[in-house]
């Protein structure tokens, strides 16, 4: 227990795993929550001494399974092995932890998904600044990046991570999400002892090479990463990048709840049952062949280019791809037969790779030989920079088919990992095994004759070593020389001088032979870790080209063309349609209707489109939404002919129902979006917004459409596509220079309805709520008296937005200038002059008192 506690203190906030014999043993509290945790009973030791210790335990040969779901369900795992042999010591075995695993270090293939990274990330916070560094051990990317505080929780959430560290001192902060926050001492961050550590550990003079001179903030997030790993892995990180720099400002940002709202890389309802659980962006794109493609796919769709001649460049890859149709179906099939390079190597550095891994790795290097000649010809600047970083790596993959047997099995303990004639030594030590059954063999048959005892053998098991086997009736017959070792119910086990020598003579050259193996084969990964630079090299030039040839194919395989890009800001894409829809909608025979888009920096800056529900609105507007998510990470697009501007973010606020399961009110939450879409868009955004202000009552909703637009159009000038039911909005077009209606068509076909799908220039004349609704069969009655309710309610309903309207506003004036040119506190002025006093409550008055304050801001 003293060697218990010794092992718990060097890893307080992990589950303590003690190997015991043949079990890994958890106690005290421990035991509790894993035996909670994993389902399996809960003893006790020690009753007899007063204090009983809670205590569960799992079969070692079995540990892998319990360990993973015990991380999988965001726990921390160490690890204490016996350290030597038990049979070799009389005292109590030495014992050490020998790994921490946690949820953000896993490397193990069946915690992992393949075409996703596992992200462990650090953060450091320092008055408004924050410095946030990720690391993907089981691939080896590392990066850091340093941004302001309000911008830290959307980048964390879009790098999709599974634990983050936090110092001690922010456990509370508000840095919570889908990870696991586990807090680190405060001291771990300090800078200068981070970059101590980080030059020391990738042999640097200085930082400076990685972009990360002057950046402290990054730099200490970076090292605690380091510290944390090397704590946790305790073996050798050789396979990790050096931490790079990671400039944000060159991607487009896409908040979490934007790539929600869109489906990206998962559907908004994941419970789903009608077959939408692949309904993603992802889903549809993802035709890569390997796991550094896949993860590379997914990496570009969240963070699309906001660099035009990068852009560029990808999509000349994709095309010289779509021409070469051979070579790109013969490279898919050989990219198909690869491994995960990335992360065998990553298994292999840190000395968990077992024997098919290393296998796995030489095969697949195997193949690099054949891509070669079929990338030589296209011309395209990325895949020829990937045909040069493509390394054979010949002498890595020669040393690992050259050592390996053809199908070594899992684990070391068995032998038959190393290949026949690859050492002479081990060959001679397996002949003497192998021989020795020969050799028995001939001993039974003399034995048998000598004796006349036809059923007598020679065995072997691990407790009693080699023995002669004779049955209780034929004991008689037994010679004197045979010295009995053993009785059982119906048989008697003997021993001669002969059998020990063998015995002997075996069980040296099996166990000789077994760790000349275990020797090998560290040789082996050793020398293919020493080799870890050139293999991630490679292992990257092969993801670059499985994400180049995948979006070709699935570009020939859904009609996909060029996008264009515009300097002049407009937006004009000809017969657009949605990736996931379109497949939705085909796999039920359906024709998916394609449709234009038209948004320039005049006339046409915001669209707002009315239409009957379920006419194709929010489709319309998710779709304009993913041509610039394809288009900037590189893909080609669902249109005939699309000329795009670049743009620097997307926002999203879709209806305010889709939240209901999540708690909040849904008023609040729509209005909280919308803030943050108000508070940063800028004029080269995309602003979707669908359906806001239905979350509260009609006059207020219309009330707040109505200004959010205004302001938009006044203010920020994006470019913004505005789906509505509140017809009145429509009247904007009229007053606002830069806003257009649009509406998705239906055909009235006596009290039906038909949705067209189109969408038209103009308002929409009705909403059609009544037929909509027939065709989810409200009952008959109840659409009668809706519709003479209706009929009343008409004329009075006119009347509603002649309040809300302002003269006629020009088209966006940037917000700067207004400040530049204007006396301060112009605006305040402004709104004290509007203030009705006869009609403000007192409590009112003191509100807008505090907000104008605010609005003055500090002296
Ligand atoms: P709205 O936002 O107007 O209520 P949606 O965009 O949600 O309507 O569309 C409703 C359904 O209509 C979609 O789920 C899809 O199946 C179908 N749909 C939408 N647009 C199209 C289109 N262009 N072609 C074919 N089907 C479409």
């Amino acid at each position: 227990m003293r060697q218990y506690h010794a092992a718990k203190q060097q890893a307080p906030t992990a589950l303590l795993m003690f190997r015991l014999g043949d079990f890994y043993e958890l106690f005290f509290d421990d035991a509790i929550v894993a035996s909670r945790e994993l389902e399996i009973t809960l003893t006790s030791r020690n009753k007899e001494k007063g204090e009983a210790v809670p205590m569960c335990g799992v079969p070692a040969h079995a540990a892998e399974n319990y360990i993973n779901r015990l991380i999988q369900k965001g726990y921390r795992v160490a690890i204490c092995d016996q350290m030597e042999d038990p049979r070799h010591t009389r005292t109590i075995v030495r014992r050490e932890i020998t790994r921490i695993l946690t949820p953000g270090t896993v490397t193990d293939a069946a915690l992992l998904r393949s075409h996703e990274n596992n992200y462990l990330a650090a953060v450091t916070l320092k008055d408004h600044r924050a410095g946030l560094a990720w690391v993907d051990i089981s691939t080896g990317e590392y990066r850091a990046s340093e941004m302001d505080v309000v911008e830290l929780l959307p980048s964390i959430e879009q790098l999709n991570i599974r634990e983050l560290l936090v110092p001690e001192s922010a456990r509370d902060s508000a840095l919570q999400g889908r990870w696991v926050v586990t807090p680190v001492d405060g001291w771990t961050f300090a800078s200068d002892r981070c970059e101590v550590l980080l030059k020391e550990h990738f042999k640097l003079l200085a930082l400076d090479g990685c972009g990360l001179a002057a950046r402290p903030l990054a730099v200490s997030a970076a090292g605690a990463l380091l510290q944390y790993l090397q704590e946790t892995q305790r073996s050798a990180l050789d396979h990790l990048d050096r931490p790079t720099w990671y400039d944000r400002s060159g991607a487009m940002l896409l908040d979490a709840v934007t790539v929600r709202n869109l489906e990206l890389v998962e559907p908004m309802f994941s419970a789903d049952l009608d077959g939408r659980k692949d309904a993603t962006l992802l889903s549809v794109l993802d035709q890569t062949q390997t796991g550094m493609g896949g993860r590379l796919l997914r990496r570009r769709l969240l963070r699309p280019s906001l660099d035009r001649a990068e852009i560029e460049l990808r999509l000349d890859a994709v095309e010289a791809f779509r021409a070469a149709t051979v070579e790109r179906t013969k490279l898919r099939e050989t990219l198909g037969r690869m491994q995960d390079l990335e992360r065998l190597l990553a298994r292999v550095t840190l000395g968990t790779a077992n024997p098919r891994d290393l296998l796995s790795l030489g095969r697949t290097l195997a193949l690099v030989p054949a891509i070669k000649p079929l990338l030589a010809p296209l011309q395209a600047a990325p895949l020829q920079s990937a045909l040069a970083a493509l390394d054979e790596l010949a002498d890595v993959r020669d040393c690992i088919l050259n050592a390996i047997a053809d199908e070594p099995p899992v684990t070391l303990n068995d032998g038959g990992v190393i290949r026949e004639g690859y050492n002479a030594a081990l060959d001679e030590l397996r002949h003497l095994s192998r021989n020795s059954r020969q050799v028995i063999a001939a001993i039974e048959l003399r034995e048998r004759e000598r004796t006349s005892i036809g059923s007598l053998k020679v065995r072997f098991n691990n407790v009693f070593g080699f023995f002669i086997e004779i049955s209780k009736s034929n004991l008689h017959l037994a010679p004197p020389d045979y010295e009995r070792k053993q009785t059982l119910v119906n048989a008697e086990r003997f021993t001669t001088p002969e059998l020990k020598e063998l015995e002997a003579k075996v069980m040296d050259a099996e166990e000789r032979s077994q760790n000349l193996e275990r020797e090998l084969f560290a040789e082996v990964r050793a020398r293919t870790a020493a080799e870890g630079v050139r293999i991630r090299s490679t292992a990257a030039a092969v993801g670059e080209i499985d994400f180049y040839s995948a979006l070709a194919q699935v570009s020939v395989e859904r009609r996909y063309s060029r996008p264009r890009f515009s300097t002049s800001g407009e937006m004009k894409i000809v017969a657009c349609r949605h990736p996931v829809i379109e497949k939705l909608v085909e796999k039920e025979a359906q024709r998916f209707i394609p449709n234009d888009l038209y948004l320039d920096r005049g006339s046409s800056r915001i669209a707002v489109i009315t239409g009957p529900n379920m006419g194709g609105k929010s489709t319309y507007l998710r779709q304009a939404a993913l041509m610039a998510v394809l288009a900037q990470m590189g893909s080609y697009v669902p249109a005939e002919d699309a000329i795009l501007p670049v743009v620097d973010r997307v926002f999203t606020r879709i209806g305010a129902s889709d939240n209901l399961a999540r708690g909040r009110s849904t008023f609040m939450v729509e209005m909280t979006e919308t803030a943050v879409i108000l508070n940063t868009a800028t004029e080269n955004s995309l602003i979707v917004l669908d359906e806001i202000g239905r979350g509260t009552s009609t006059y207020d909703g219309l009330a707040l459409a109505w200004s959010v637009i205004e302001f938009i159009h006044e203010r920020i000038g994006a470019w913004t596509l505005f789906a509505t039911h509140y017809h009145e909005l429509t009247e904007l077009e009229e007053r606002l220079e830069g806003v257009r209606n649009l509406h998705v068509s239906v055909r009235e076909a006596g009290d039906q309805i038909l949705f067209l799908r189109k969408v038209e220039p103009g308002a929409a004349d009705r909403s059609y709520g009544i037929e909509v609704a027939r065709l989810a069969a409200l009952p008959m009655v109840v659409i009668e008296r809706a519709k003479e309710i209706l009929a009343t309610h008409e004329k009075s309903e006119h009347t509603v937005t002649a309040e809300l309207v302002r003269p006629k506003q020009k088209v966006h004036e940037p917000a700067l200038q207004i400040r530049l040119f204007e006396p301060v506190g112009w605006q305040i002025a402004e709104r004290i002059r509007e203030i009705d006093i006869d009609n403000l409550r007192p409590l009112d008055a003191l509100k807008l008192l505090a907000e104008l304050k605010e609005e003055l801001g500090p002296e």
